[in-house]
């Protein structure tokens, strides 16, 4: 397997399915982690930090957020990368929003461009445990229309998988700061902890 997603990889560095749509994204396509990763953090799209700096995703401050948020679960950063996946819906940076408020969210189009990606990332590291980042990488596995605060906080068993989603902790979302949502975020890292404890993880 390990071969394969190398294989994969190297497409995916390759690949220049949305410039050529005519999508104003920016590479390098951001990923992460083990091909044995027993968890896979799947986040909507990478940042400017992530395309022009570090080139580890998730390592600009929506990031530093998040990692605030695994380390309540009980892992410490560092070794969280060392043993975990880290992908997006679309793996290049969008660009900024219009609005100059976070970032461009990748269209549909750019989506469906990216799926056979993240499809073959899934089928080859074969996470026990996936964790959505964010309403688009949500939507992926929960479809469109549903509200966040009917998903976040829960633990689901979809595909043989254990999923247990996070909104996307971007200080752009208005979404993390009210006290419900946030009673709601507690809760899902509740789960995150009781897997990795449960899981050996
Ligand atoms: S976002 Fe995905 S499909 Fe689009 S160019 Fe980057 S790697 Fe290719």
């Amino acid at each position: 397997m390990s071969d394969e997603l190398t294989h994969i990889q190297e497409a995916i560095q390759a690949c220049q399915r949305c410039a050529l749509a005519g999508f104003p994204i920016q590479g390098p396509p951001i990923f992460s982690g083990p091909a044995d990763a027993r968890l896979m953090v799947i986040g909507q799209a990478p940042g400017r930090v992530e395309v022009n700096a570090t080139h580890k995703p998730f390592s600009g401050s929506a990031g530093k957020r998040l990692f605030r948020w695994f380390k309540q679960a009980g892992w410490e950063e560092t070794d969280f990368r060392a043993r975990f996946y880290m992908t997006s819906v679309t793996k290049c940076f969008p660009g900024p929003n219009k609005s100059g408020r976070g970032d461009r969210a990748p269209t549909r189009r750019e989506q469906a461009l990216c799926e056979e990606w993240l499809l073959a990332e899934l089928t080859l590291v074969a996470p026990e445990v996936v964790v959505p980042v964010g309403k688009l990488a949500i939507e992926r596995f929960f479809g469109r229309g549903r509200r966040l605060a009917e998903i976040i906080g829960g633990r689901y068993q979809i595909d043989g998988r254990i999923v247990i989603p996070l909104p996307h902790p971007s200080g752009a979302s208005v979404w993390i700061q009210k006290r419900a949502h946030q009673a709601l975020i507690h809760r899902a890292l509740g789960h995150l902890a009781a897997v990795r404890r449960e899981l050996g993880l």
